[in-house]
């Protein structure tokens, strides 16, 4: 059997990182298998789900790679399929019409409560003769849907990440709503767990791959599979994702959304890369690896039941050495948006074999593609001053000379060469009669602004093709002089 597995997002917020690891084991299954990635959209909760939510779930999808075999299908669009299992379970008599007010269930939860029982539907309206029917009717009541939910009995699977799991039909909270009431006395609205049986069972969905805060939704439906006459596929369950508490990943980590992970100046490769090892671990040590590698090896029997915890510095780590293996060419297409929202002022076009350069130049040490604003801040800015390790430099005796002698020797030179820098360098060093150190130091200290950062005969370079290498001599030889 072809394997078909999908992924089913509610538009009721962005693409959470819970989701798109999800989607992650969810597209290496299908791929593993030769089978199909499918995108079903769940948008039946009308007044959570929007517009944007969709959108933002859609590019981030893209965004990260994951790209589908079918879909989107959206479960407003199919809202007539509901409807006719609805009808059929009515018909059979696996499902009824319940009257019970609100106030009748708080009524009915209170009570359980106070003998220390779990909440549950008490199943009241199971048998009601047409003449009480029509007496709710008449009191102007709108029915919900329930389903009956025989007890006791076992339901259990086979759980493809956590083996051999049963879960008592007592245990699932009673007759189960599957439909909400509606005015004109049709089924109305139909609820999550129908529509998704409905769904897997019309798209032919072999596993069912999710976040094990579903698990409790599982018996429910495979009571509801095998009411409707359906196969009952396989399910997975996958841990879900903690923070460093242990606690359930939220806002409250500062990532909601994929695109967060992007503000950050994560890679998408990167991050993809750390969701395949967040809760699944390879059969060999390797690290690092795309999608599609990741597929030769992947399956559920290594994905840990235990909850996976957000390890930020393996992220970081897996994210630096995808940027270090990009050329100096790709590497600027991710930086220009960066140093455009720092405000830096260049010429993409005009200005790009110079931004390869920088780029070139501190690739090596970026871990996210933030950390190149403060380390190019001195390539970039004209009026930056000098810090405080940079201002004592130049206060070393004999600095004068060699400032005044650089600028002397620079004059002369158009296109600094690495050959050229590094002889001017020598050269000032023999004639000024100082070591070596003082003329690193100290053209490091006026050129770059700070005593550390990128190598200094490459940002001398950068800096004189940038106009900026004389100024900044010049404008400390005569602050010196004053
Ligand atoms: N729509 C559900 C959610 O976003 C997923 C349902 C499922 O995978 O069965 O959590």
């Amino acid at each position: 059997m072809t394997v078909r597995v999908r992924i089913a997002p509610s538009p009721t917020g962005n693409l959470h990182i819970g989701t798109a690891r999800t989607a992650v084991f969810n597209w290496l299954y299908a791929h593993r298998h030769g089978g199909k990635f499918i995108l079903r959209v769940e948008d039946t909760d009308r007044e959570r789900s929007k517009p944007e939510y969709t959108q933002n779930i859609l590019d981030g999808l893209q965004w990260l790679g994951l790209n589908y075999d079918e879909g989107p299908f959206f479960q407003t669009e199919r809202m007539e399929r509901y409807q006719a299992a609805i009808q059929q379970l009515l018909e059979r008599g696996q499902a009824y019409y319940c009257y019970t007010s609100e106030a009748e269930l708080d009524e009915m939860r209170e009570a359980q409560k106070a003998r220390g029982e779990a909440p549950r539907y008490d199943n009241r309206h199971r048998h009601l003769t047409p003449e009480q029917r029509a007496e709710f009717e008449a009191q102007g009541r709108k029915p919900v849907i329930r389903f009956k939910i025989e007890e006791p009995q076992e339901i259990s699977w086979n759980d493809l990440v956590r083996g051999p799991v049963t879960w008592n039909s007592r245990d699932l909270g009673g007759d189960m709503v599957v439909a909400r009431s509606s005015d004109d006395g049709s089924p109305g609205q139909p609820l999550y767990n129908l529509a998704v049986v409905v769904d897997d069972i019309d798209m032919g969905i072999t596993q069912i791959i999710r976040g094990e805060d579903h698990i409790g939704n599982t018996p429910k439906q495979i009571l509801l599979y095998q009411a409707l006459g359906a196969s009952v596929p396989e399910f997975a369950h996958t841990p879900l994702i903690l923070n460093a508490e242990g606690k359930k990943l939220s806002k409250r980590d500062g990532v909601t959304s994929i695109f967060d992970f992007r503000a950050m100046g994560f890679l998408p490769e990167a991050l993809i890369n750390y969701m395949v090892l967040l809760g699944w671990s390879p059969p060999d040590a390797q690290e690092l690896f795309t999608l599609s590698e990741a597929a030769t090896k992947f399956d559920l029997d290594r994905v840990n039941s235990a909850g996976a915890r957000f390890d930020w510095t393996r992220l970081d780590w897996i994210n630096s050495q995808y940027i270090h293996a990009l050329s100096p060419e790709a590497l600027v297409e991710h930086l220009i948006p960066v140093w455009q929202q720092a405000g830096y002022v260049f010429d993409p076009a005009a200005d790009r074999s110079w931004l390869e350069q920088v780029a070139a130049l501190v690739g090596p040490s970026l871990t996210r593609l933030p950390d190149a604003v403060e380390m190019t801040r001195y390539l970039f800015v004209p009026e930056l001053s000098l810090d405080a390790e940079a201002t004592a430099q130049c206060q070393q005796p004999g600095v004068a000379g060699v400032l005044e002698a650089a600028q002397a020797e620079l004059k002369n030179i158009e296109a600094l060469t690495p050959e050229l820098a590094t002889e001017l360098l020598n050269r000032v060093t023999k004639d000024q009669g100082v070591k070596k150190g003082l003329v690193m130091r100290s053209m490091r200290a006026v050129l770059t602004r700070s005593m550390k950062g990128p190598d200094l005969l490459q940002s001398f370079i950068l800096l004189h093709q940038h106009g900026l290498a004389l100024p900044r001599l010049q404008e400390q030889i005569s602050s010196s002089a004053a």
